[in-house]
């Protein structure tokens, strides 16, 4: 869940139509009309990529006269189908997978059950990837795959920093190389499946 209070705003006159913007923001909120930036307000998440990246400032943050929460309930959702799509990912419900917003696995399976198709609609609907923006890509793809979606990147340019392997897709011959190397994959395999079975009884 992320509470939104602020909104990126466009300073028109030093705006040199660079596109930078678009390409760093997670939830696709930038668009270019006339070579200017123009931020869409209900999309905004308040990550500040934008404003970082901006090589004019151009881009600063005004607060929002009434700020927006990016939460989905789960509580309406069967707790089996939420508990089987996080586990088919490799996370524990509970896990945290965006730790700048501390979203839940099960929230992230809450907003896909929901309807939610890409980690952009992800984002606007937990809050998820509305913080550094780098980390919390992977499980959201994680999870959209589990759930048998697999969106495209977007064509505007912006990184997805793409998808790492979970524990169980570790090749037997990774594994025969680093198990000596102080890495234990069947212990941690062993003892996820132990704490997910027993949070389940
Ligand atoms: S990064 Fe700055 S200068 Fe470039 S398009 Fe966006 S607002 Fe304009
Ligand atoms: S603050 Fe983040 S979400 Fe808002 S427009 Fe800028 S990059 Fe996009």
């Amino acid at each position: 869940m992320k509470l939104v209070t602020l909104l990126a705003t466009v300073d028109e006159a030093k705006c040199n139509g660079c596109r930078i913007c678009p390409k760093v923001c997670p939830t696709l909120a930038i668009t270019m009309v006339a070579r200017k930036a123009v931020v869409d307000e209900d999309r905004c998440v308040a990550c500040g990529n934008c404003g970082q990246r901006c090589p004019e400032l151009a881009i600063t943050f005004t607060k929002l006269a009434s700020p927006k929460k990016l939460e989905v309930t789960i509580d309406d959702l069967p707790r089996q189908t939420l508990d089987d799509l996080c586990i088919k990912a490799g996370f524990h419900p509970s896990q945290i997978v965006c730790y700048c917003t501390a979203t839940r696995a099960e929230e992230v399976a809450a907003a896909i059950l929901k309807g939610a198709e890409t980690p952009e609609e992800i984002s606007l609907r937990t809050g998820l990837r509305s913080g550094c923006t780098v980390e919390c890509i992977q499980p959201a793809l994680r999870l959209l795959e589990a759930a048998g979606l697999h969106p495209v990147p977007p064509k505007n340019g912006w990184q997805w920093y793409g998808r790492t392997p979970t524990l169980s897709e570790i090749p037997p011959e990774v594994r025969a190389k680093y198990s000596n190397h102080g890495f234990c994959f069947e212990e941690d395999e062993k003892l996820f499946a132990t704490v997910v079975a027993s949070d389940r009884r």
